[in-house]
């Protein structure tokens, strides 16, 4: 027999939870966003005062001054720079997640963004004895994207394929368009990660505890900006890797639907 009463109560009850449930997700979202703000506005406040002690710092540089004092200095410009980078990244990091500055994508021909990052850094890679490969399609890869945070993953992706790869080794950077889905990779012959990990690689700060990647600096922000970057573009990061034989990172974005 059909029971109004009761099944009213339910659906009054499960609107209810609907309710507390949304309400909490808004909460959330807002914090969220709070934190990144906080995030950005300290990582602002920070740079001044850098600018100021690396400005500074190249002055005592100039000067001759006894070993000790010069060894000194070295450090804390060393470690000036560092921050300004943590600075500059974290930043970038809080601009990325700021629901209120959502990407405005256009095509974007990806082979041209391969082009240009490998013109700025190949010769990094290329000087340290590794080879450079790019592989592409005779068809143009266009993806809906922010031409300048595209630059950025593609960046990222490369400027850690150097850093985690021995000389002698090989990055090679693949297009391809699969499943209406503009795919780009990037493959290095480097150290490798473990699947332990390959779990953690996209959190902000994680690095390595594997001593050989290690000793290449970084801030552990890489990898979550290019990560952050991708999904607001709709799009997926895979990281496919096994420790000492080579890591592929792959993104997939939208395609620009052409014609
Ligand atoms: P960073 O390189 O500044 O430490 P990332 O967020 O870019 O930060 O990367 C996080 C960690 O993931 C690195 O510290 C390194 O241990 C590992 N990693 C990233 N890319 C590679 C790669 N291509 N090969 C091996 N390890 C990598």
């Amino acid at each position: 027999a059909l029971d109004i009463g009761h099944d009213l109560g339910r659906v009054v009850l499960n609107a209810r939870s609907f309710e507390r449930e949304h309400r909490l997700i808004e909460e959330l979202r807002a914090l969220d966003v709070y934190k990144g703000r906080l995030i950005a506005t300290v990582s602002h406040e920070l740079k001044n005062p850098l600018a100021a002690i690396v400005g500074h710092l190249e002055i005592l540089q100039d000067e001759e001054t006894e070993p000790l004092v010069s060894a000194s200095v070295a450090a804390i410009d060393r470690g000036a720079r560092r921050l300004a980078r943590v600075a500059d990244d974290l930043l970038l990091l809080a601009r990325v997640g700021d629901p209120a500055h959502p990407v405005v994508p256009r095509p974007v021909d990806l082979a041209d963004v391969v082009d240009d990052v490998l013109g700025l850094q190949g010769h990094v890679l290329t000087r340290k004895g590794i080879e450079v490969v790019v592989e592409k399609p005779d068809r143009a890869v266009v993806a809906m994207a922010d031409l300048e945070e595209i630059e950025r993953v593609v960046t990222n992706l490369v400027s850690n394929a150097g850093k985690y790869t021995p000389s002698g080794g090989r990055v090679t950077v693949c297009l391809a368009v699969e499943d209406a889905e503009a795919v780009l990779e990037c493959t290095d012959t480097g150290l490798g990660i473990s699947p332990e990990d390959q779990e953690q690689l996209f959190q902000e700060f994680f690095r390595s505890t594997n001593p050989l990647a290690q000793a290449q600096p970084g801030t552990g922000l890489g990898l979550s900006i290019v990560h952050r970057i991708v999904a607001r573009h709709g799009g997926r990061t895979e990281v496919e890797s096994r420790l000492g034989e080579g890591s592929t990172f792959r993104v997939r974005l939208p395609v620009a639907v052409t014609g």
